[in-house]
């Protein structure tokens, strides 16, 4: 079996460039052309010696995976079902504003965190992504973006790990990913226009902190730690205390940063005045010296029928922001985008083969919402 290439960042390519006995300079001009100019065929990279691309086509390719289906919607967003093999499929949406272009990319087929209110987390975990399979969703979308629209220049500005899976549990494929996107000679994006979103593995929030300071949003769902526990399983584990130490912690390795706190409102379960309040207290205790360390970011719940929840309506999330920022916090609403095509976040559900009998779990731990009680 050949190297897939695309499961290097530049480090690792040129180890496998002096592998084959070639100078690391060739390193960076083969990930130039893979990365920069989407090329797969080495017979196409000139100005690399013929001798190497020979030697290159017996050990290595770069190839994408391949693509099921593709949906655009009516806003633009384009949704891409991946195939990554044993029956798994994974999702990356490209969601295009007038001054950027967002890729959504997956970092596992499934999760395992199991999170109530997300349609992935609902179908259970069955591996993670490799290096190559992250970079591959990226790859490929820059690209066929580029031909299809007939521009040359970057299309994709701004890259969140917002997609199936949690990346932080996806540890050592994440970090060569991110530093690829990171690198002047791959996609070039600033530390700032690439978000790691976790559901708060503390312990790799830290690694990440001096591996590759990316932006970091934590997706927190509730302002005490009961609440979490219903909401976001890992809570348990790794509880509000230490997931808001870790945060600060975060912030001295990425200076003038902020961490972004999502919030998902789900009707009569999170979104009551006393939890705004709460979370304010929270911002507080940990705000140090630091003033305005955080904002938020509602995301008005994306249901799908397993989750019986329901979202919060629309006054109720103006209210609760309100609350927030007469509190000094900056907190915007997120906009729902591609819903047409299910493509808003948490509706990715691609197809898992669960490995850990999920629904199951689900069943058994259900929240039920103030509203029905
Ligand atoms: N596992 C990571 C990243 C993927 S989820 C994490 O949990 O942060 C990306 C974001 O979508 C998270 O903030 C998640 O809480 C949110 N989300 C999940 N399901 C949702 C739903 N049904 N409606 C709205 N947001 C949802
Ligand atoms: Fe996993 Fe994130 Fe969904 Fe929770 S919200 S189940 S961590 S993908």
């Amino acid at each position: 079996m050949t190297t897939n290439l695309l499961d290097f960042d530049l480090a690792g390519l040129t180890a496998f460039c002096e592998g084959l006995g070639e100078k690391r300079f060739r390193a960076t001009q083969l990930f130039r052309w893979i990365h920069q100019r989407g090329a797969a065929d080495f017979d196409q990279m000139t100005d690399l010696a013929k001798s190497l691309r020979e030697k290159l086509k017996g050990k290595a390719h770069v190839t994408a995976l391949p693509v099921i289906t593709e949906h655009v919607s009516s806003d633009g967003t384009v949704k891409w079902l991946f195939d990554v093999g044993d029956g798994n499929a994974v999702e990356s949406v490209f969601i295009p504003e007038d001054d950027r272009g967002t890729l959504c990319v997956s970092s596992q087929a499934g999760c395992a965190v199991g999170c109530r209110f997300c349609s992935t987390g609902h179908q259970g975990f069955s591996r993670n992504l490799t290096t190559g399979e992250i970079m591959a969703q990226l790859w490929f979308a820059e690209h066929a973006l580029r031909k299809r629209l007939g521009r040359e220049e970057r299309i994709i500005s701004n890259v969140v790990m917002m997609g199936m899976g949690e990346p932080l549990q996806n540890y050592t494929a994440l970090v060569p990913a991110l530093r690829t996107m990171l690198d002047d000679h791959g996609y070039g994006l600033s530390r700032r226009r690439v978000t790691v979103s976790t559901s708060g593995v503390v312990p790799m929030m830290d690694r990440l902190a001096q591996d590759c300071a990316v932006a970091l949003a934590v997706s927190l769902h509730a302002p005490n730690d009961p609440l979490r526990n219903g909401l976001v399983p890992l809570n348990k584990k790794y509880p509000l205390d230490e997931l808001m130490q870790s945060c600060r912690r975060y912030l001295e390795f990425a200076p003038r940063d902020f961490i972004t706190f999502e919030y998902c409102m789900l009707d009569g379960v999170n979104d009551q005045p006393e939890h705004a309040q709460q979370l304010i207290a929270l911002v507080r205790e940990y705000a140090g010296n630091g003033g305005a360390w955080c904002k938020f970011n509602l995301i008005p719940f994306n249901p799908f029928p397993a989750s019986g929840l329901l979202r919060s309506p629309a006054n109720r999330v103006t209210e609760f922001a309100k609350m927030l920022l007469d509190a000094g916090i900056v907190t915007t609403v997120r906009k729902t985008r591609g819903d047409d095509i299910d493509a808003a976040c948490g509706q990715l559900a691609g197809d898992v083969k669960d490995r850990t009998k999920a629904a199951e779990r689900m069943a058994k731990n259900r929240v039920i919402p103030l509203a029905q009680v």
